[in-house]
């Protein structure tokens, strides 16, 4: 087993009991190759909650020199859009891109699995091709032909039949957890005729609802998944993959083991609420006698952080009632908001490793998430200077149109360290809130006669305040101790506080969107609990640098927080960036 280094990666590799059964197969040489696939439904965006699974199967894949296929689980077409899979194949390469992108599973496009015989027996699979401009990922939609052919084998197996109860009828006959289901009265129907119906099921003849396929297992089975599950219904809807060639289409649980059968998938790992369906699972696979090694489901808990959703439908909420601009706004946990509001796939992935994969539910602490974005982003982020509610200072002792450049360093967490000249000038701005002139105790920053070292620059000392009529302060004159700058005598003299600034002349005008958390409360009825204050939006002066930004450049604004431009607001001519996170924890208090 190797593992190629990565920077990003946890020195240890992970542990937990679903890579102990991998490590148990591969020592048994159960499968040829190890391969693990993730399959979302494109029906919305995926969020932070998918970014589990995503790293979980991908992780797997790659500690073992294996391989994981994105696979839409496009089985059900109402509900369902072209829209979301290109959206998910974009996430899902940004997720693992740099990580685990050698071992993504590729098909040549519109290839659908083939017919051989193995030992007698008709098989059908798929082969995986190595990546090119020709691929795509893999479609649950594209098995349908052979998922009906295995249907038709049950059919001739006596394990399916073809029933005409309503939902509400064939519901009564389900029975109840403490009472046991009725046969339906179609249950005995000859091989014979269920294969007629079936295919003419297939052909159109029937209207919506007006009859099912069911697999025969037994209608008493404590396992209510076992009580005759629905296999196929008929649905006269267009799908966004296979048009109008299908009229009936096949019920996730016999179209999700097939497809892992069909793909060659090894370990097929899911969320908890599929327990119960693991039964029926394999209860398909064995009927059918497959010639090669099945696939074997495990559940692990679904992540779910604190102050976030990870229900699509909720979420899909939110942009329907347009409380966000969309499913990538910044303040959505999907990861097309978080990639927009700045956090790195890196710190995505750190996250997710270090909540681990347990078999028991519960609600992740935010602050782990906000602890791994500002780890990546601290030994990532070019600093740069910026001021986020200006106010204006004069260095009097500065000539008009002086300048005098200083070093500041751009990347201090770097291996090599670089620098950028900054500008003072007679006429700066500094963060309003980096002066008090009633200032409580302990207060290091500027106060009138005070002293305060610009960041990179030297010292200033506070002569005086300017006030306007209402008695707001429009300006504070100040003289620069130009002997205090780096390789002047004085240098080395400390005063307590050090706050940032930029030039007034030099700087550029920003909107910066100060994002906060979504939801005001740790987990919620979520509807009534949307944060009223999502985003902020302020008008900032920025050092010049920042005009070349582009939104895959991720800031640290110096004393500020995390930063990134944009994606799809910014324009040539106006800058906006996007705060992803501060630098401490201001919900703590
Ligand atoms: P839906 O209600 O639409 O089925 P879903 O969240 O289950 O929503 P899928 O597209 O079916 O969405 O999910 C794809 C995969 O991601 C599944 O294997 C699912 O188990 C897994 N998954 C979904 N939500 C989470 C979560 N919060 N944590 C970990 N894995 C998740
Ligand atoms: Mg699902």
């Amino acid at each position: 087993m190797s593992v190629e280094p990565n920077p990003s990666a946890p020195v240890f590799l992970p542990s937990d009991f679903i890579r102990d059964i991998v490590a148990v197969d591969v020592a048994a040489r159960r499968y040829p190759k190890i391969v693990t696939r993730f399959p979302p439904e494109p029906n919305g965006y995926l969020h932070i909650g998918h970014a589990k699974s995503i790293c979980l199967n991908f992780g797997i894949a790659r500690e073992n020199n294996g391989q994981c296929n994105l696979r839409l689980d496009d089985t059900n077409p109402a509900k369902e859009g072209a829209e979301y899979v290109e959206s998910i194949t974009t996430d899902v390469r940004w997720l693992i891109s740099g990580w685990a992108d050698k071992y993504l599973g590729f098909k040549p496009k519109g290839t659908t699995p083939v017919a051989r015989t193995i030992n007698g027996k008709v098989d059908y699979y798929l082969t995986p091709a190595a990546p090119s401009l020709n691929s795509e990922p893999f479609f649950a939609s594209d098995y349908f032909g052979p998922i009906y052919e295995f249907a038709l084998q049950l059919i001739k197996k006596d394990k399916a039949y073809v029933c005409d109860l309503n939902t509400e009828e064939a519901d009564k006959y389900r029975g109840a957890p403490n009472q046991p289901g009725k046969d339906s009265p179609y249950r005995n129907r000859s091989i014979e005729e269920n294969l007629d119906l079936f295919q003419r099921m297939r052909a159109g003849e029937f209207h919506d609802g007006a009859r099912t396929l069911r697999a025969k297992i037994d209608m008493t089975a404590p396992n209510f998944w076992l009580r005759d599950p629905l296999l196929y219904r008929i649905r006269h809807v267009p799908h966004h993959h296979t048009g109008d060639k299908w009229c009936i289409y096949p019920l996730y649980d016999f179209a999700h083991c097939l497809s892992d059968y069909l793909e060659g998938i090894t370990h097929s790992l899911c969320t908890l609420e599929f327990s119960d369906h693991r039964a029926l699972y394999d209860w398909v696979l064995e009927s059918l006698g497959l010639p090669r090694p099945l696939p074997h489901q495990y559940e692990f808990a679904k992540l779910i952080p604190g102050y976030m959703t990870v229900s699509k439908r909720e979420l899909l909420q939110l942009v329907n009632k347009k409380i966000v601009t969309g499913w990538d706004d910044p303040s959505m946990p999907t990861l097309s908001g978080l990639r927009r509001r700045g956090v790195p796939a890196a710190a995505v992935r750190q996250f997710v490793y270090n909540t681990g994969v347990t078999k028991y539910d519960s609600t992740t602490d935010i602050a782990v998430f906000e602890h791994a974005a500002r780890d990546v982003l601290n030994k990532t982020a070019i600093r740069r200077f910026a001021v986020l509610r200006p106010i204006k200072v004069t260095l009097t002792n500065l000539e008009y149109g002086e300048v005098i450049f200083c070093n500041a360093v751009n990347n201090p967490q770097g291996e090599t360290p670089t620098t950028r000249k900054v500008s003072l000038t007679r006429e700066i701005y500094i963060e309003s809130d980096d002066f008090a002139e009633n200032p409580p105790p302990k207060y290091f920053r500027l106060r009138p006669g005070g002293e305060v070292r610009l960041k990179y620059a030297c010292i200033v000392k506070c002569d005086e305040v300017i006030k306007d009529v209402s008695g707001q302060i429009t300006e504070i004159r100040c003289t620069a101790n130009l002997s205090t700058r780096a390789g002047q005598p004085n240098a080395g003299r400390k005063v307590k506080g050090t706050i940032h600034w930029v030039s007034a002349a030099k700087s550029l005008d920003a909107e910066v969107r100060l994002y906060d958390r979504l939801l005001s409360v740790v987990n919620s009825n979520f509807t009534q609990n949307v944060n009223s204050k999502l985003f902020e939006a302020i008008s900032a002066k920025v050092e010049p640098y920042l005009k070349v930004a582009t939104a895959d450049q991720h800031f640290q604004f110096e004393r500020l927080g995390y930063f990134i431009l944009d994606a799809k607001e910014a324009t040539p001519v106006k800058l906006v960036f996007n705060r992803t996170i501060t630098l401490k924890d201001t919900w703590a208090k």
